[in-house]
C-alpha cells in the first residue's frame, strides 16, 4: 500500500475547488487520497464504501490494471496528436466500438472533453442540421425543469437547477423549459411511475406557442440524475418522441449520468426503448480514469452535415482534447473490461437488491421520498430551516460514518459500482441507515 501524506493540516487556499463550500471545505477538509475497486481511503487511511461510483464515473471500480496498462501503454506509443485535420487510430477504433454500443442508427459519434462539452456540442449539431436543410430559423432549443446538463453557456441555459442559472445572467436566447416530472402522484414510487406522461405535452405547448419551424431541439436526461434521479413516467418519452417526429424537432437525450451500463441497458434510450436523434454521453466511458466524452448522431443528422458537399469542413466545431489518444486508449480499455465481465449484466442483476434496500429507508421519518432505477437512487430528507442543511449534514456524518455518497440540497443522490455485492450494498445501507437513524 502506498504511503499518502495527510493534507488536513496543510495551506488548501490554492485550490478554488468546484461546487464545493471553499471556505467551509478548508475547516473540515475530506481528502481522498487512494481508490482501489469499492473503496477509498481518505489522507487519515481511514477506508470509505464509494456509494456514488466515483461520479457516476467507475462502474467497473477503481484502479482497474486493464486500464492502467492500457493508458501507460499509449502514452509510451502516442501522447498526443492534433486532432484537426488528423486521426489517431484509437479515435476511429473506440468510435466502432460505441456505435456498436449505442441504439441502431446512432452511428457517427464526435468527442469532446467533458460533459458539458458533449451538451454544448450536440445542440450546435442541431442548430448547423437545420441550416443545412434550409430551415436555420429553428434556432429555439426546449429543456426542462430540474435538469442538469453541465455548466456552460448553452447547458446552463436550457438546465434547470435554479442555483446553476441565477448567478450567471440571461444564458442563451430562444430557450423554453417544460415542467419537471417530480410529481407528488409518483411518491416513493421506484421504478416508472404511472402518472405524468402527459407532461410531455408541454413540448407540444411550445410548438403551439412559438411555431414548430423555429424549434431546432428538445434535451431531456432520461433520468434526470443530478437533481435528484427523477424517472421518467410511463409513457412520457415515448410522448416526448412522437411530438418531435410529427414537428420535425430533434431530440437529444444527455446521457452523461445513464449511459454505459447505469439503467440495465448500454444506454437509457434502450433501457426505455426511445431512441433520441442525438446522444451525449461521458464519465464511465473511460471508467472514470481519463476526462472524455462524445456526442452520438444518428446518420440522418450527420449525413444532412457532412455527406453534403460543401467544399471543406463541414462542422467548425472541435475541442484540442477530441479523441484524446490516451482518452481513447482508457475508453477502449473499459469498454472491453465492461464486455468481458458482463458488466452491463450485472448492474441489471444487482438493481432488484439495490432498490429493495433503497425501499427500506422509507421507515425513517425524516425521509420524505425514494426514488430510483436501475442502479440511480435519491433519498429526500425533510429540510431542516435553511435548505441544503441537512443534505449537507447527511453527506458529512456518512463520509465520518465511512461512506462517499452525493448530495443536491436535501437529496442523498447514489449510483453504486456495478461490481458491488449484496453483501457491499448491506455495507453501503447499513451506513446510511446509521445515519438517518441519528438525525
Ligand atoms: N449532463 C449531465 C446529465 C450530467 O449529469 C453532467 C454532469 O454530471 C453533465 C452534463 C456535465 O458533465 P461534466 O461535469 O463532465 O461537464
Amino acid at each position: 500500500m502506498t504511503a499518502v501524506t495527510p493534507l488536513h493540516n496543510q495551506d488548501l487556499s490554492h485550490h478554488w475547488m468546484p461546487f464545493t463550500a471553499n471556505r467551509a471545505f478548508r475547516q473540515d477538509p475530506r481528502i481522498l487520497a487512494r481508490a482501489e475497486g469499492i473503496h477509498y481511503w481518505n489522507d487519515r487511511g481511514e477506508q470509505l464504501v464509494d456509494g456514488l461510483s466515483g461520479l457516476f464515473c467507475t462502474p467497473a471500480g477503481h484502479g482497474r490494471r486493464e486500464i492502467t496498462e492500457a493508458v501507460s501503454a499509449q502514452l509510451g506509443r502516442l501522447d498526443f496528436a492534433p486532432p484537426f485535420q488528423f486521426g489517431t487510430p484509437g479515435g476511429f477504433h473506440l468510435a466502432r466500438e460505441i456505435a456498436g454500443l449505442t441504439p441502431d442508427g446512432l452511428d457517427h459519434v464526435f468527442f469532446t472533453g467533458s460533459g458539458s462539452e458533449a451538451v454544448e456540442t450536440a445542440i450546435k449539431i442541431a442548430l448547423q442540421y437545420h441550416r443545412r436543410r434550409g430551415e436555420g430559423q429553428r434556432m429555439r432549443v426546449i429543456g426542462r425543469e430540474k435538469a442538469y446538463h453541465g455548466v456552460n453557456f448553452a447547458g446552463w441555459s436550457v438546465g434547470g437547477m435554479v442555483r446553476n442559472r441565477e448567478m450567471f445572467g440571461l444564458g442563451m436566447p430562444g430557450v423554453g423549459h417544460m415542467r419537471h416530472t417530480q410529481i407528488a402522484d409518483n411518491r416513493f414510487q421506484l421504478g416508472q411511475g404511472d402518472h405524468g406522461a402527459d407532461l410531455a405535452d408541454d413540448l407540444q405547448r411550445f410548438v403551439d406557442l412559438h411555431g414548430a419551424d423555429t424549434i431546432a431541439a428538445c434535451i431531456v436526461e432520461p433520468v434526470s440524475g443530478s437533481v435528484g434521479i427523477l424517472v421518467p413516467p410511463k409513457g412520457y418519452l415515448e410522448r416526448l418522441r412522437a411530438i418531435c417526429d410529427r414537428h420535425g424537432i430533434l431530440l437529444i437525450f444527455d446521457e452523461v449520468i445513464t449511459g454505459f451500463g447505469r439503467c440495465g441497458a448500454p444506454f437509457a434510450a434502450q433501457a426505455f426503448g426511445v431512441t433520441p436523434d442525438l446522444m451525449t454521453m461521458a464519465k464511465a466511458i473511460t471508467n472514470g480514469a481519463v476526462p472524455m466524452a462524445a456526442v452520438a448522431a444518428s446518420s440522418k443528422v450527420h449525413d444532412t452535415i457532412v455527406e453534403i458537399d460543401q467544399g471543406g469542413i463541414e462542422l467548425f466545431h472541435g475541442y484540442t482534447w477530441s479523441a484524446h489518444p490516451v482518452a481513447c486508449a482508457a475508453a477502449l480499455a473499459s469498454l472491453k473490461l465492461y464486455r468481458d465481465e458482463d458488466m452491463f449484466a450485472r448492474a441489471a442483476a444487482l438493481s432488484a437488491p439495490f432498490l429493495e434496500r433503497l425501499a427500506d429507508l422509507r421507515r425513517f421519518p425524516i425521509v420524505q421520498d425514494i426514488r430510483g432505477y436501475g442502479l440511480l437512487g435519491a433519498i429526500d430528507l425533510a429540510p431542516a430551516e435553511t435548505m441544503g442543511a441537512r443534505g449537507f449534514g447527511a453527506l458529512k456524518a456518512l463520509y465520518a460514518a465511512g461512506a462517499v455518497v452525493r448530495v443536491t440540497n436535501d437529496t442523498i443522490i447514489l449510483a453504486p459500482p456495478f461490481v458491488m455485492t449484496a453483501q457491499d450494498l448491506d455495507d453501503l445501507f447499513g451506513k446510511i441507515a446509521g445515519v438517518l437513524q441519528a438525525m
